[in-house]
């Protein structure tokens, strides 16, 4: 898939569009959901210019995964999810029900959860 650069979280990132920042570094940036699925409703973005999961994986560098997953961890670490538990999706392609094509992640938690296989 080409990358799109017109879609929503580059825009954000360009400042184009507002958001509410937890983290940000020269890799990464975090802001709360603008629609939250629980209390705690986070997403992840590297700032490279990645479509999805599989593109990230195969074509950042070891710096850029590095800095991704740290700061998913710390972000969790600080939100105070970590002694009871999260859920980290990150939503791919059709199938997966992605809606924005720049790799990200959801942070979700802050109470019990429900299934994550839902098919609906
Ligand atoms: P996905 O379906 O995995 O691509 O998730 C996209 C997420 O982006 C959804 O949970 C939306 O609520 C969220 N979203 C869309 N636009 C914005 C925005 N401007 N600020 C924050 N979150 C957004």
């Amino acid at each position: 898939m080409t990358y799109d650069t017109n879609n929503i979280f580059a825009k954000i990132l360009r400042g184009e569009i507002p958001n509410k920042t937890v983290l940000e570094n020269e890799y990464v940036l975090a802001f709360h959901d603008i629609h939250p699925q629980a209390p705690v409703h986070i997403l992840v973005i590297p700032k490279g210019a990645y479509t999805d999961i599989g593109d990230f994986g195969a074509h950042a560098s070891e710096k850029e995964i590095a800095e991704f997953y740290r700061a998913v961890s710390q972000i969790a670490k600080d939100a105070g999810l970590t002694a009871e538990g999260y859920r980290v999706v990150a939503n791919t392609g059709v199938n997966g029900g992605q809606d924005v094509p720049h790799f990200h992640v959801h942070i979700i938690g802050g109470e019990k959860l429900g299934s994550s296989l839902r098919r609906s």
